[in-house]
């Protein structure tokens, strides 16, 4: 019967015989040429048979042996003895490459392991093996990637022990470039000193932290550095919380009207808008910090804007800068100050799109990463598994 030597998926190889139960049991033969694996001579002299009976990909649902016939080998030209290999197949292994690349792949796309390994009738430590290598592999195609030109760096928690990690992500292709471990300047010398290529960077983008500004300004000569609106706009709903419970301290536990005030003005539904109204009336100075905020917001919410349209948003910027400078509260002068060290940054954020959204999400992500696997003890295997998972 005429076998196609493709659906074996491994090159040379003809099928003998197949016996069609589960697990399927295939027998196949090597059929191209044999050379010394010393000296790559292909003048041999037959010596004894032998056999390896290996895993191979599924057929559907089924598992697969396949019965392997080989030859020990006696090389005229180097005097040395071998046993013969098959492509596809490793030394000492009793699978095949494409078996592991099947198995990797669907614990990759979220088979938990301990009911992949039941399936397929494999130890859960060799899964662990297998695909910490599919891993390593992986990570190793992109070694040599370039610096991306829009980078996004956040930090983001690791272990207690560890502390934090910092993030750095490719904002326009959405994934993740790379993680290290720590957030201080000294922490991230020693990798940003060794990374290649740092003058793609055009655009960083980052929360309102000093010790991040100082490490881009230093490495990243040629990137502009610009705030993360998420952040700038939770800083300012901050401060301004700050200062209302400060004036009305019996509200302070209200938890439905802190949820109101929080809100964007034009996202209260009719019967909101009437709650926050009636407090408003009772508290005219809360009134104004409210109104004055939603301004703020406002203010900073357009993105992508041309030069010229960024012009009056500039003067408006400076203006609410000068107006929280010169408030008798601290909270709102201290406000004032964290915005004037930052204005350029922020001011960047009218002429671009991206922000560190994507960051925060693929946070989620890690959290889940780690989750999964109860937690990481090493930074590494941590390392790993996020810059393979998040991309
Ligand atoms: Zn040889």
């Amino acid at each position: 019967m005429p076998w196609s030597p493709s659906i074996l998926n491994l090159p040379w190889m003809t099928i003998t015989k197949i016996e069609a139960v589960d697990p399927v049991r295939i027998e196949a033969d090597y059929t191209g040429p044999v050379r010394c694996p010393h000296c790559a001579s292909e003048r041999l002299r037959k010596k004894a048979p032998f056999v390896r009976q290996v895993r191979h990909e599924s057929i559907g649902q089924r598992l697969v042996w396949l019965v392997l016939r080989g030859y020990k080998y006696l090389c005229r030209a180097c005097g040395r003895y071998f046993r013969q290999r098959f492509p596809g197949l490793l030394s000492y292994q009793r699978a095949t490459e494409p078996f592991k690349s099947e198995v990797c792949q669907d614990h990759h796309d979220g088979i938990c392991q301990s009911r992949l390994a039941r399936r397929m009738r494999l130890g859960t430590a060799t899964l662990e093996r297998w695909y910490h290598r599919f891993l390593e592999r992986k990570m190793a195609e992109r070694l040599n990637a370039a610096c991306p030109r829009v980078l996004g760096i956040d930090e983001h928690f690791f272990t207690r022990k560890a502390g934090y990690a910092t993030t750095f992500c490719d904002l326009r292709k959405h994934r993740v470039f790379d993680v290290v471990l720590g957030r201080s300047e000294t922490a991230l010398e020693g990798y940003l000193a060794r990374l290649k290529g740092k003058e793609r960077v055009r655009v960083v983008c980052m929360d309102l932290s000093g010790t991040y500004r100082a490490i881009v300004r230093r490495h990243f000569p040629r990137a502009l550095i610009v705030a993360d609106r998420f952040h700038v706009i939770r800083l300012i709903g901050h401060h301004i919380h700050q200062l209302w419970r400060q004036i009305d301290p019996t509200q302070r536990w209200n938890r439905g009207l802190l949820s109101l005030l929080r809100r964007r003005e034009d996202r209260l539904d009719p019967q909101q808008y009437q709650a926050l109204a009636a407090y408003f009336q009772a508290q005219p100075a809360i009134a104004a910090l409210s109104r004055f905020k939603q301004e703020l917001w406002e203010l900073l919410r357009p993105r992508g804007l041309n030069p010229p349209a960024c012009r009056p948003l500039i003067r408006e910027l400076l203006d609410r800068i000068w107006q929280l400078k010169n408030s008798p509260f601290p909270t709102l002068a201290a406000l004032g100050q964290t915005v004037e060290d930052w204005q350029e940054e922020i001011a960047r954020m009218w002429r671009f799109r991206r922000n560190n959204g994507i960051t925060e999400g693929f946070h989620t992500k890690m959290e889940m990463i780690s989750r999964r696997a109860f937690g990481f003890k090493n930074f590494d295997n941590y390392r790993l598994r996020v810059r393979a998972c998040c991309c």
